[in-house]
């Protein structure tokens, strides 16, 4: 039974979705405007899984994340670069959808955009003004005005807990006259000038933020979606004033359960401009692999802070290496094993339980760290069955093939662990060895020179090559099949 933790309301809650079997789910997407950076792809990593695990125990899940490509910042950007805003958009939109790609995630099943769904966000504006939940102000020229007027939604704040009362003593607004309450907010503005904007009722002018999402919402899934995704700088105001546009629209419940995953820290300090702290994602991956993000991303439960630093990047390393040793472990001795197989039976039912575990961690709120837990559990047991250069026994044969299928279908979920490991480690020591400016011609010398003193008993130059491998940390493993070598932290 999954539950999940519904920000409205604060509580985890058993998850029953409106029509049985079926979840819709939307998470608000970027403005595109520029490169995403590494923040911006929690997000759809994190609900990459969550669309994965839903599918695994069984649902049939419909999956949107929307492109804003209507706003200020893009209108701004098209001016600099003397472009239009759809030129600004679209560019963004291809590069944002390389970016995801790179990350092996699964595309979505819809990426609705602000510019295709402009007859719907006119129509759910006219109809909030027809409940008497918007009202309409003079504007720049001709042009008119939409504002929400949050005094006529009983409910607005019950999903932030902050009460319009509050918010208005305890935060600096800016005063606009032509506004019924200082916190009521654009659903339409009048056109300031040529750019991107689109005619209506109340002549030229374009939609603000909030009315966007839940007029895609409502024409992608109707008036009711399962789960409503996004992060947590987003839950206010920009959701609180979704559920008051679409509540006030329609007067049904609009989301069941609202998640917001947390934000990324760089270095202890939070990620922004002004600091100068903030990397894109293309650049992250031109040093790094995409894996070693999704780590970092996923070994965090998603509420909780994660830190985008060094050392968490060498503890993704480190974290990746041993899963993926484990693996390549597992396929060399498998490549070994000769003669009859054995069921181990003692291990399938290890590796039963350990899947038990994980269902129960993932059912728990998608509690990811839980999962990675039981997934190292698991590699600690195998490492000590299949230790390097041990003989094959009869049951070695089933206890690596049943290894590598779990460790594979735990991955999948995660989109992880999906690489050839062979491949993967040479890669990871590529950039170590890049990093410690060693190159990997000399450590294949060195490596055979050792070998070979070893061959000719000669041990005295084979420490010492030993030796100086460990120096360049390099350590050495003699196999029945040779000696390999890795880049150890
Ligand atoms: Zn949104």
């Amino acid at each position: 039974m999954l539950k999940i933790y519904n920000t409205l309301g604060k509580k985890l809650e058993e998850f029953k979705p409106i029509k049985p079997g079926q979840v819709s789910i939307y998470v608000c997407g970027p403005t595109v405007y520029d490169y995403l950076h590494v923040g911006n792809f929690r997000g759809p990593v994190f609900f990459n899984f969550v669309k994965n695990w839903l599918e695994h125990i069984g649902y049939k899940v419909e999956y949107a994340l929307n492109f804003t490509d209507v706003e200020d910042k893009i209108i701004n950007r098209a001016v600099v670069e003397k472009k239009t805003a759809k030129e600004i958009s679209e560019f963004y939109i291809q590069e944002y959808k390389k970016d995801f790609l790179s990350l092996g995630l699964t595309p979505h099943d819809y990426n609705p955009k602000v510019t295709d769904h402009m007859p719907e966000i006119i129509q759910m504006i006219s109809q909030l003004i027809e409940n008497k939940k918007a009202y309409v102000t003079s504007g720049v020229g001709q042009a008119q005005d939409v504002n929400y007027s949050i005094s006529d939604f009983k409910d607005y704040g019950k999903l932030s807990g902050r009460k319009p009362e509050e918010l208005q003593s305890g935060v600096r607004i800016e005063v606009d006259e032509k506004k019924k309450n200082p916190l009521d907010f654009a659903l339409w503005k009048s056109a300031k000038s040529e750019e991107a904007n689109w005619p209506s009722p109340w002549g030229a002018g374009r939609p603000g933020w909030h009315i966007e999402c839940s007029a895609m919402i409502h024409a992608l899934f109707g008036n009711q979606i399962d789960i409503h995704g996004g992060g947590l700088d987003l839950m206010f105001p920009h959701h609180e004033n979704e559920i008051a546009q679409s509540e006030g629209c329609t007067g049904e419940t609009f989301v069941k359960y609202w998640m917001h995953w947390n934000m990324i820290q760089f270095n202890g300090a939070k990620m922004s401009k002004s600091i100068g702290n903030i990397i894109s994602l293309r650049d992250f991956l031109k040093d790094q692999h995409p894996e070693i993000y999704k780590w970092m991303m996923l070994t965090v439960h998603y509420r909780s802070t994660a830190e985008f630093g060094v050392e968490a990047i060498d503890r993704a390393i480190s974290g990746l290496a041993r899963v993926y040793s484990a693996l390549a472990m597992a396929e060399t001795v498998l490549a070994t094993c000769t003669g009859e197989a054995k069921k181990d039976e003692k291990f399938e039912t290890e590796l039963t339980l350990a899947w038990q575990k994980i269902m129960e961690a993932f059912n728990d709120d998608f509690g990811t760290p839980a999962g990675f837990a039981v997934m190292f559990d698991v590699i600690r047991g195998f490492n000590a069955k299949n230790k390097r250069g041990m003989k094959p026994i009869p049951t070695t044969q089933s206890q690596c093939e049943q290894f590598i299928a779990f460790i594979k279908t735990f991955g999948r979920l995660l989109s992880l662990f999906q690489q050839p490991a062979s491949d993967f480690l040479t890669s990871l020591d590529n950039q170590l060895l890049k990093k410690s400016g060693v190159s990997r011609d000399l450590v294949d010398q060195l490596v055979q020179e050792r070998a070979a003193a070893r061959l000719a008993k000669d041990f005295a130059r084979s420490d010492e090559l030993r030796k100086k491998l460990t120096d360049m940390n390099i350590a050495v493993s003699d196999l029945p099949t040779g000696s390999f070598w890795e880049v150890v932290k």
